[in-house]
């Protein structure tokens, strides 16, 4: 088992809550393995992110919030950094973004919020039955920038670690 999931296990244990959940999300080309092994809670890269969507997260190791913008992959944040943890030659991450059922053209209310955010196109929206329509990611342009959460009016848009996912370049 990785270190990172050893931490997040004991500290669970340690608060009285399960291990399981959404593992957290570190800044981009960090090695997640052994992210908390290895950073000290500095803060370097949250004060050197130009977007400010780095944050203290559990335990205080910085964790990026997507509600405060999205990342621009500027790699500001591997650059401040002292320690081992920033790979600059691998993907920067394996997320890509989700549309839940909360997504308001479930509903039948017009939005395309998240899509008109998508730098990449990776957000169409196909008609579904009764005039709702449903938001589809295409998995190979998505590129897990963010964007598109904070520009959800419902808050239906999430981004998830993805096993398996196809590689995608970053500019
Ligand atoms: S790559 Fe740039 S925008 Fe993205 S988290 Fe790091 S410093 Fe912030
Ligand atoms: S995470 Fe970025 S690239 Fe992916 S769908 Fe959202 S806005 Fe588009």
């Amino acid at each position: 088992m990785a270190d990172d999931a050893i931490d997040r296990g004991r500290r669970g244990f340690l608060r009285g809550r399960p291990a399981s959940g959404p593992a957290p999300i570190h800044p981009p080309w960090s090695r997640p393995d052994y992210f908390t092994s290895l950073c000290t809670r500095c803060g370097a890269c949250a004060d050197a992110c130009p977007e400010a969507i780095l944050r203290p997260g559990d335990g205080g190791y910085p964790e990026v919030d997507f509600t405060r913008g999205e990342c621009s992959f500027c790699g500001a944040c591997a650059d401040a950094c002292a320690a081992p943890i920033f790979d600059r030659t691998a993907i920067p991450w394996a997320l890509r973004a989700t549309v839940t059922d909360d997504c308001l053209s479930v509903r039948r209310v017009v939005c395309r919020s998240c899509q008109d955010a998508c730098p990449e196109g990776a957000i169409r929206f196909q008609p579904a039955p009764g005039g709702a329509a449903h938001a589809r990611i295409d998995e190979f342009a998505c590129t897990g920038c963010g964007a598109c959460v904070a520009a959800c009016p419902a808050g239906a848009v999430t981004l998830d670690h993805q096993t398996g996912s196809p590689a995608h370049a970053v500019r």
